[in-house]
């Protein structure tokens, strides 16, 4: 039934005391993009609505607040991608762009499909969007963080999906408007010290976001390496499309990443009826959607309710 939206914000062990402000942006960010497509809004500006509300939340890994590199910077990807024609904008290692996904929208009214450091800013100039000083990304609570894993030696990425690692509250929505297009969009500032010039899934059409109305459309959270490899976005959708329903085909990708490339993670999804999917193989996940039904729910999962690893 049209319309659907379906957010993400993380897969991580996301802990206790972070689970009420998770809920919350989620409620926030479902307000907006369901505003959006109960108001006869295409898909991708729901998408957009919903993503930038987690992006100026600083409780996740996107926009302002998200976790700095091993240089002490914030760098942001984002991407979107429209079902129906298939066109995609993305960005990746911006350092002076406060609203990366606004940017990537930008990309995707041009030819161009993906941008990355300083011609995605300077592209950002030319669309009328401000530039900011990179230092205004970055916030004292990840600044202290970033000076404790600096003490704490080498830090292993994949420690940061199992209990007691580090978070990684990277946003992403998919949706289905009152036309039956759907769309997908995704934010982050990546793993926390990661090196300088990284680029993970999220801006990646195919791994971290993908969207065909005669598919369906996936969004991808995880590290990002592991679903690079699988490109798990690209893969749920095919799932999809193979007759699986959208939560058969979100656990088959889910156990896909696992088996294939031992990775952790999860995924949101929808198919053209707007029949949802949400998987995971981390200790939590927090996600919402908001259904044509008048079902709503926002919550941070717990492993033992999904599908399992
Ligand atoms: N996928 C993101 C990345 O690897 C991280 C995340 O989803 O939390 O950049």
């Amino acid at each position: 039934m049209l319309p659907a939206l379906v957010i993400h914000g993380g897969a991580w062990a996301i802990p206790d005391a972070e689970v009420g402000p998770h809920q919350a942006g989620l409620d926030q960010a479902l307000d907006a993009g369901w505003e959006v497509l109960t108001s006869k809004g295409t898909a991708l500006d729901a998408c957009t609505a919903a993503v930038e509300v987690m992006e100026r939340d600083q409780t996740f890994d996107a926009g302002v607040g998200s976790f700095l590199n091993t240089a002490g910077q914030v760098e942001l990807d984002a991407g979107i991608m429209d079902g129906a024609t298939l066109n995609a904008g993305c960005v990746a290692a911006v350092r002076r762009v406060r609203d990366p996904l606004r940017l990537a929208c930008h990309v995707l009214d041009s030819w161009e499909v993906m941008l990355v450091g300083q011609g995605a800013e300077q592209f950002a100039l030319e669309r009328g969007m401000e530039l900011c000083e990179p230092e205004s990304l970055v916030v004292e609570r990840e600044r202290r963080r970033w000076e404790r894993l600096n003490q704490g030696g080498d830090f292993d990425q994949r420690t940061a999906f199992t209990p007691g690692g580090a978070p990684n509250d990277t946003v992403g929505a998919v949706a289905l408007d009152h036309l039956g297009r759907l769309a997908s969009a995704s934010s982050t500032g990546g793993p926390p010290r990661k090196r300088p010039g990284r680029v993970g899934d999220t801006p990646i059409v195919g791994a971290g976001l993908y969207a065909d109305d005669r598919m369906g459309a996936c969004c991808c959270t995880g590290l990002g390496e592991d679903i690079l490899r699988v490109g798990l976005a690209r893969l749920c959708c095919q799932l999809l499309h193979q007759e699986l329903s959208p939560q058969e085909a979100a656990e088959s990708g889910i156990a896909a990443l696992k088996e294939r490339v031992g990775g952790l993670g999860g995924c949101i999804l929808l198919d053209p009826k707007g029949r949802v999917g949400v998987a995971f193989n981390t200790a939590r996940m927090a996600f919402g959607y908001c259904l044509a039904s008048g079902e709503r729910r926002a919550k941070v999962g717990e492993f033992e309710d999904s599908m399992g690893g």
